[in-house]
C-alpha cells in the first residue's frame, strides 16, 4: 500500500513555481500577486488565509490580505471586489468562504472578474473547465486531486471512479474533470450524494474512491475493492485532531494507495492556488 504524500508533492510543485518566480524577478519584472479577503473572524478561515499568504510568500509570490469586519455590507464587499477587478498589481485573489450569512455567496463569486478568480469558482471559469478551455481556472482542490494522479502516474483512463459528494467546489468539478478525454481523466465516473441509494455497492465497484463528503470515518474497509485508490478530501475537526472522511486504518489496509488526512489533499489545494496565481500572472504578461 502506497501513502499518495501531499506534503512531499507540495515541496516539489513549490519548489518549481519559486523556480519560475525567481526567473521572474531575475528579469527585473514585478513578482505574482495573490490577495485574500477575510470576512468576519471564523477560526478555520483565519487559519486557511494565514497558511495560504505564508506558502505564497515561500515561493517569492507577494501576498496581501484584507481583513474585513464580519459586519460588511454586501455593497461594502461589492465595491472591495470591483476594487481588486481594476488593479494591475493584483494578478488574483480569493474571497475566503463560507461568507457570514448575511452575504450572498454567488452574487459576491460572481463579481469577481474571472481572469483573477484564481479559486476557480466563477461561472466563467467553470464553464471554460467544462469546454477544457487551457485557459479556465480549476477549482484548487479538484486541481491537487489531478496532481496526485499525474505525479504519482496513477492512470485514470477506463478505470471506474466513486466521486462521494457533489458541492460546487469539490464533488461536481472533479466528477466533471475525471469524466474529460484527457489524463488523469477518462474515466467513468459515477456522483454519489446524500438521496444516492447504493452508495456502498457503488464504492464497492469502484478503482477509485473521492471522498468529499465532511463526515469523519464516512468510507469504511467493507466499502473499498482490494486493490481501491483512495482520494481523502474531508477536513473533520474532531476533539481538536483532523480526521479525513476515510477510516484511514481499516481502509488503508484493503487499498493500493491512500491520501492521509493531514498531509494529502489539503497541502496541494493551497500549491493549486499558488500554481493558479502564476498562470494568471503569465496570461497577463502573453
Ligand atoms: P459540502 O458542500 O458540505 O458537500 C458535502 C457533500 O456530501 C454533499 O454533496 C452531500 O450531498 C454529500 N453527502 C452528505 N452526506 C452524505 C451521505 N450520507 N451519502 C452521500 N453523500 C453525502 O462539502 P465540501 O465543501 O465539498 O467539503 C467536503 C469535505 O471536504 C469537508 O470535510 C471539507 O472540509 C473538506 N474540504 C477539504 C478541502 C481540502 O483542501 N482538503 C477543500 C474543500 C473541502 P447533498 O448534495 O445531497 O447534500
Amino acid at each position: 500500500m502506497q501513502i499518495l504524500d501531499g506534503k512531499f508533492l507540495a515541496a516539489q510543485i513549490k519548489a518549481e513555481i519559486k523556480s519560475e518566480v525567481d526567473l521572474i524577478l531575475s528579469e527585473g519584472k514585478r513578482a505574482p500577486h495573490l490577495v485574500a479577503v477575510l470576512i468576519g473572524s471564523d477560526p478555520a478561515s483565519q487559519t486557511y488565509v494565514k497558511s495560504k499568504a505564508k506558502h505564497a510568500e515561500a515561493v517569492g509570490i507577494r501576498s496581501s490580505v484584507y481583513e474585513l469586519d464580519a459586519s460588511t455590507t454586501q455593497a461594502q464587499l461589492i465595491e472591495l471586489i470591483w476594487s481588486l477587478n481594476q488593479d494591475d498589481s493584483v494578478d488574483g485573489y480569493i474571497v475566503q468562504l463560507p461568507l457570514p450569512k448575511h452575504l450572498d455567496e454567488s452574487k459576491i463569486i460572481e463579481a469577481i472578474a474571472p481572469h483573477k478568480d484564481v479559486d476557480g469558482f466563477h461561472p466563467v471559469n467553470l464553464g471554460l473547465m467544462v469546454a477544457g478551455n487551457q485557459n479556465a481556472f480549476i477549482p484548487a482542490t479538484p486541481f491537487g486531486i489531478l496532481e496526485i494522479f499525474r505525479r504519482y502516474s496513477i492512470s485514470t483512463t477506463g478505470k471506474k471512479v466513486a466521486v462521494i459528494g457533489r458541492s460546487l467546489i469539490v464533488g461536481t468539478p472533479i466528477s466533471i474533470l475525471m469524466s474529460r478525454n484527457t489524463e488523469p481523466g477518462n474515466a467513468t465516473v459515477t456522483l454519489l450524494h446524500s438521496k444516492s441509494n447504493h452508495v456502498k455497492e457503488v464504492c464497492l465497484d469502484s478503482d477509485i474512491i473521492i471522498a468529499a463528503i465532511g463526515k469523519k470515518d464516512f468510507v469504511t474497509a467493507d466499502m473499498v475493492k482490494e486493490g481501491a485508490v483512495i482520494i481523502d478530501v474531508g477536513i473533520n475537526r474532531v476533539d481538536g485532531k483532523i480526521y479525513g472522511d476515510v477510516d484511514f486504518e481499516n481502509v488503508a489496509a484493503k487499498c493500493s494507495a491512500i491520501t492521509p488526512v493531514p498531509g494529502g489533499v489539503g497541502l496541494l489545494t493551497i500549491t493549486s492556488l499558488l500554481q493558479n496565481t502564476l498562470k494568471s500572472y503569465k496570461l497577463k504578461q502573453s
